[in-house]
């Protein structure tokens, strides 16, 4: 199949309109998308991305009033948090309409709703006339796309239609709460974060990992993996004892391997001197922008192993360490 570029987002709306599909940019990460209310379209995503059929899709819209078509009930708290953080990098959980083909939710009688606040990708939800469900434009299992040029070498010849944007502002997947009950549950963490949602939604809501395998499928499943290794290393320093162990290992090998193919990224310079490829953020927000495509970056250079460093469990720092235990249980 061929696949165009192009930015057009007019020209990207027309191939959704036939029942295509298209990938675009959005500030979380780039997605592939299709009308969510063609089955027939949505199968194409789940097949192309070798997607699992019990991950549900998040579906996309241009204009708040679509919640209340896709949606059976809008919870107090749902009210609330898309009052405050709709656009943007957050997608709830509510009861779903007869309108939303199974396939979309996965069987679920829940649905994932998200209004992106990149502008590129409202226009086209917009000019599609059809909310678009859509999963990130990569092979599942693979770190998700930040860039079109990422979304180029997983899908090129596989769609027909990738829209040109910038790279992803948070880089990030959304903040994912199930709003179903009294009280929101996290079930995936993001750049809005825990501390966040406390302050300004609920103080009672909490992250819960283990609701997350249950009630939000995609959470089982391997992630965001890299080809090479991904290791984590300690955020604090040489003190502790399973980073001493770690870095001689790295020592030794790297004098054995003189082209020793090692990277590193985190937030901490006086970790990087070893390593072939090297990130040094200089704030949680730019670890949580930068990974995923540092991750294919090691992939192009033929890197065997990342070390990533730990940070702490608060603000994005939650988000960045989720995705971090989940690319390295491979
Ligand atoms: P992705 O589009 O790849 O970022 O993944 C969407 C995430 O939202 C996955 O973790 C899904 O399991 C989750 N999700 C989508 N729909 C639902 C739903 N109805 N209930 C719970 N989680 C959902
Ligand atoms: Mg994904």
């Amino acid at each position: 199949m061929k696949t165009i570029l192009s930015d057009s987002i007019n020209k990207a709306a027309s191939f959704i309109k036939e029942g295509e599909l298209v990938a675009f940019p959005t500030e979380t990460v780039y997605g592939i998308g299709a009308n969510a209310y063609d089955e027939k379209a949505v199968k194409k995503i789940f097949k192309i991305k070798g997607r699992p059929a019990d991950n549900p899709l998040i579906v996309h819209i241009a204009s708040k009033k679509d919640i209340g078509i896709l949606a059976k009930e809008i919870t107090p708290s749902a009210k609330k948090i898309i009052k405050e953080f709709f656009p943007g990098p957050v997608t709830v959980i509510l009861k779903k309409n007869e309108i939303v083909p199974d396939i979309v939710t996965a069987g679920l009688d829940t649905i994932a709703i998200r209004m992106p606040s990149s502008k590129i990708a409202r226009e086209l939800i917009k000019l599609s006339g059809v909310p678009i469900a859509a999963p990130s434009a990569n092979f599942s299992g693979s770190p998700s796309p930040t860039s079109f040029r990422h979304v180029m070498s997983d899908l090129s010849r596989k769609i027909p239609c990738i829209l040109i944007g910038p790279a992803s502002k948070y880089g990030l997947e959304s903040t994912v709460i199930d709003c179903t009950g009294k009280i929101p549950v996290i079930l995936r963490p993001g750049s809005i974060t825990l501390e966040e949602l406390k302050k300004k939604i609920d103080k009672r809501i909490v992250f819960k990992k283990n609701a997350g395998k249950i009630k939000s499928p995609g959470q089982k499943y391997r992630h965001y993996a890299p080809e090479a290794k991904v290791k984590l290393i300690s955020e604090f320093g040489f003190g502790n004892a399973d980073l001493k162990r770690e870095t001689s290992n790295v020592k030794r090998q790297t004098i054995k391997e003189k082209s020793s193919a090692f990277a590193f990224i985190g937030l901490s310079k006086k970790f990087a001197g070893s390593y072939k490829v090297v990130k040094i953020c200089r704030s949680t927000e730019e670890y949580a922008k930068s990974l995923f495509s540092f991750f294919r970056e090691c992939d192009d250079k033929g890197i065997k192993t990342i070390y990533c460093q730990r940070v702490p469990e608060k603000g994005i720092g939650l988000a960045i360490m989720n995705r971090l235990k989940k690319a390295i249980s491979n």
